[in-house]
């Protein structure tokens, strides 16, 4: 067979992100209403959100300032001048009959994340929610919805990338440092169960080498990064076998049901003329001014990627020890005031943060437990000291997490501070001799063996020995 032949070609997959996120103001995005989180349906209304005739909307300054700060964020250039528009379809969800969002002057164009660039950042608002009312709610034997209303207006920033991402896993590790930055800044919940965070796939495949882009289709709504990579990968197969059987890659979107892995197609895909664009006559360009740049540009914490690889140069931590300090900020934060309290070393104080402290607290913040920075960093200067064993030592982060302290205070009260070396001795001398068969095996070469006298070491010093000490003690004892 050729290599020039369809089936014995490679295809590279492009993937691009259409990124929705909903900003954490005080009020939506064109009235005075307060954002909703979860009270009752249509409490959180007015008559401009609920698009009366005769209102008029006024963009919301907290927003274009969030938006500010996200384009700075990715590096973008900001427009001196960008306007909304109307967006015109029909559905229940839209009262006014239009949305207003940013259309070719948008806020912000040509960032980058990572390695990935971003084609354009702008603003527009959330349409209400519609909720299928189920058997219970039919209408003459029909199916009928109703809408909840506090959604509707929410201030969104819509994220586009280019087309730069090339397999499911870069773009769901994409996904998350742009959560994990957006989450930084504070200026989202970016919680994609709740739809705080949406994410919408373009992908297409193309022979490898080949520079331009095949026919795309769009996976709308994934809700969690590992079904946007599994999704992602059921299209990229069913595209190669497409491809691979003479057919073409229809442009279309599609939907992706995680439970049975199955795609369906949704609706063909709409072109922007359907939409009518036109300028919304009710609301002034957005300008920024450079007070309001300057303000963007001061609230900017240390972004994830920065911080990251300041770990990586500054503490030489590995990168993958790194990424997580920075992609769950608090236990960063916890981790800087760990090592600002002086004791312990950075690798090691990473290590147990990023470790043996979400094996106990889980996705929780550990500023929200008993344990203190500081007690971490004294805990971990013990081990590194040979005051306590690892394991004692574990012991002791129970307690801290549990009711906080001190560590020294609780390795005396429970006696978990390290067996000296005479003591040890003694208890190895009686393992040895009680473990006679044990220590026939490892004399015979059998190096395993020794596992039984070890482990007589450790349970009668209830783990107050270095398992690696006394392996090295009984050996030095029995000459192997
Ligand atoms: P549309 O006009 O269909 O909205 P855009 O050009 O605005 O398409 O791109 C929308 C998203 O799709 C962007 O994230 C972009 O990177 C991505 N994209 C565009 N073309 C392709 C392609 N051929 N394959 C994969 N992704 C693509
Ligand atoms: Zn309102
Ligand atoms: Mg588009």
């Amino acid at each position: 067979m050729s290599i020039t032949e369809p089936e014995a070609r490679a295809y590279e997959p492009v993937i691009g992100l259409e990124i929705h996120v909903q900003l954490k103001t005080r009020t939506k995005m064109f009235c005075g209403c307060a954002l909703s989180f979860g009270e009752e349906p249509n409490t959180r209304t007015c008559p401009i959100c609920l698009g009366h005739p005769g209102t008029l909307p006024v963009a919301n300054a907290e927003a274009v300032h969030f938006a500010l700060m996200i384009a700075m964020a990715f590096e973008c250039d900001i427009a001196p001048r960008s306007i909304f528009h109307r967006k015109n379809y029909f559905y229940p969800d839209l009262p006014k009959g239009y949305q207003i969002s940013q259309y070719d002057m948008p806020l912000a164009r040509n960032g980058r994340l990572g390695d990935v660039r971003i084609h354009r950042v702008h603003l527009e608002e959330d349409a209400a929610k519609l909720v299928h009312a189920g058997a219970s709610g039919r209408i003459h034997g029909a199916q009928t919805s109703v809408v909840d209303f506090n959604r509707g207006g929410t201030p969104l920033v819509e994220i586009v990338t280019e087309p730069d991402l090339r397999s499911p896993a870069a773009a769901a590790e994409f996904g998350r440092l742009l959560q994990a930055t957006l989450r930084r800044m504070g200026v989202s919940d970016v919680n994609m169960e709740e739809g705080s965070l949406r994410l919408d796939a373009n992908v297409s495949i193309r022979p490898a080498g080949e520079a331009t882009l095949g026919t795309k289709t769009e996976l709308k709504n994934m809700n969690s990064f590992r079904f946007l990579e599994r999704g992602l990968s059921a299209e990229i197969a069913r595209q190669e076998e497409l491809v691979r059987g003479g057919g073409e890659v229809e442009q279309e979107t599609l939907h992706y049901d995680p439970q049975s892995g199955g795609l369906t197609a949704l609706r063909t895909k709409e072109e922007a003329h359907d939409y009518r664009y036109f300028p919304e006559p009710d609301l002034v360009p957005i300008a920024p001014t450079e007070a309001m740049l300057e303000r963007a540009r001061a609230a900017l914490p240390e972004l994830p990627a920065a911080r990251a690889e300041r770990f990586e140069r500054e503490l030489e931590l590995p990168g993958d020890t790194a990424r997580l300090l920075s992609f769950r900020s608090e236990l960063g934060d916890f981790f800087e005031e760990a090592i600002e309290a002086g004791d312990g070393d950075a690798r090691s104080v990473a290590n147990w943060v990023t470790n043996e402290l979400p094996a106990r607290i889980g996705g929780a913040d550990p500023a929200d437990t008993g344990v203190e920075p500081a007690a971490l960093a004294r805990l971990v200067a013990m081990v590194e000291a040979k005051e306590v064993s690892r394991s004692a030592a574990q012991e002791v982060l129970d307690v801290l997490v549990a009711d906080g302290g001190d560590p020294r205070a609780v390795v005396d009260a429970k006696g978990l501070s390290r067996a000296d070396t005479g003591e040890l001795a003694e208890i190895v001398e009686r393992a040895i001799a009680s473990n006679q068969d044990a220590v026939d095996k490892v004399r015979a070469g059998k190096a395993q063996a020794i596992g039984a006298i070890v482990g007589a070491v450790m349970r009668e010093t209830k783990g107050r020995a270095d398992g690696g000490e006394v392996q090295r003690m009984i050996r030095e004892r029995i000459g192997s």
